[in-house]
């Protein structure tokens, strides 16, 4: 009997496994029209300052009217592997520029756009001149630009990825280490490379202030930062306590659902020009 279930169990296991091959088939071939279809959108995660938005993340998202709507940590690494990352990498950036350049013609002329790149756009040759060009394109000053590359991404080939970041940098875009903590980190590279910023991993904030373990990494790695004059964001702020638990370490940006899901851009703009006319006001 307990053969039987188990294979019944093995059966079961194989039909979805199958099935969910498919189901990724299904997508990859989709994947290649999604651009052109226009089946891709550029929502927007407000990062706060001092309880003001300071700026804003770009993250990507794909409404497919078959397949529903699939996430980026699931349809990015698809688009790396088939090359596809290059043109709809271009195209989120041109489109976080532009819409950018259209908050600060509204109004709103202090925010910033963070964009994240793959490594393959980093790596994949002229990726400089298309920041240039998608800055031109926009008008956006290229202080409001910034690019978040991945740690773990980074830190695979951190002399490989050096040339281009400091061409970035000539550029004026300022550059962050994203999902910071996640990896391994030299810390000697990150002193060596051109690096304004990092991004703590949502994954710490879940364990603060409960776990003391945790909560002595993320104070470490917020110390570490101020000692190497590096600007903090901390991702995944989802409760209060969160909350003030980080802002006792110090000055830092916040980012998570607790403060602000990621949102089409239509729908943040009524809060971006809230705060505007609060700021006129004092
Ligand atoms: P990321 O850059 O680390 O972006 C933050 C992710 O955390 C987003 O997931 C965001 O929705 C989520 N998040 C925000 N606040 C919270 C919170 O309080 N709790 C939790 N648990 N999560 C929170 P999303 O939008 O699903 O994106 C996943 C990843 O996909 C991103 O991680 C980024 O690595 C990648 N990605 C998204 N858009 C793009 C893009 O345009 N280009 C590239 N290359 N990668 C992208
Ligand atoms: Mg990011
Ligand atoms: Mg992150
Ligand atoms: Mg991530």
């Amino acid at each position: 009997r307990a053969k039987q279930d188990g294979k019944r169990q093995y059966r079961f296991a194989l039909g979805q496994d199958s099935e969910s091959g498919l189901q990724q088939l299904r997508i990859e071939a989709q994947l290649w029209h999604a651009l052109e279809r226009q089946q891709l959108q550029v929502y927007y995660q407000p990062v706060l300052r001092h309880g003001r938005i300071e700026s804003l993340e770009a993250l990507l998202r794909w409404f497919h009217p078959e397949l529903g709507s699939i996430g980026p940590d699931v349809f990015i690494p698809m688009a790396e592997q088939q090359g596809l990352i290059l043109p709809i990498g271009d195209w989120v950036l041109r489109e976080a520029c532009r819409q950018l350049k259209q908050w600060h013609l509204g109004g709103r002329p202090d925010l910033c756009v963070a964009v994240n790149v793959s490594v393959r756009q980093l790596r994949g040759g002229g990726f400089v001149q298309t920041v240039a060009a998608a800055l031109a394109e926009s008008g956006l000053p290229p202080a409001k630009l910034e690019l978040e590359l991945t740690e773990s991404w980074l830190m695979a080939d951190p002399a490989g990825c050096a040339e281009v970041m400091h061409a970035l940098r000539a550029l004026g875009v300022s550059i962050s280490v994203d999902d910071f903590g996640t990896g391994y980190s030299s810390l000697a590279y990150l002193k060596r490379l051109p690096v304004q910023r990092l991004k703590i991993d949502h994954t710490f904030m879940r364990d603060v202030p409960a776990d003391p373990q945790t909560t002595c990494i993320v104070r470490a790695i917020i110390s570490l930062a101020r000692e190497l004059q590096l600007d903090v964001v901390c991702e995944g702020i989802e409760t209060p306590e969160q909350q003030n638990f980080v802002l006792g370490l110090g000055d830092l940006a916040l980012q998570g659902f607790g403060l602000h899901r990621p949102a089409p851009a239509a729908e943040l703009w009524p809060l971006l020009m809230g705060q505007a006319a609060f700021r006129t006001e004092d």
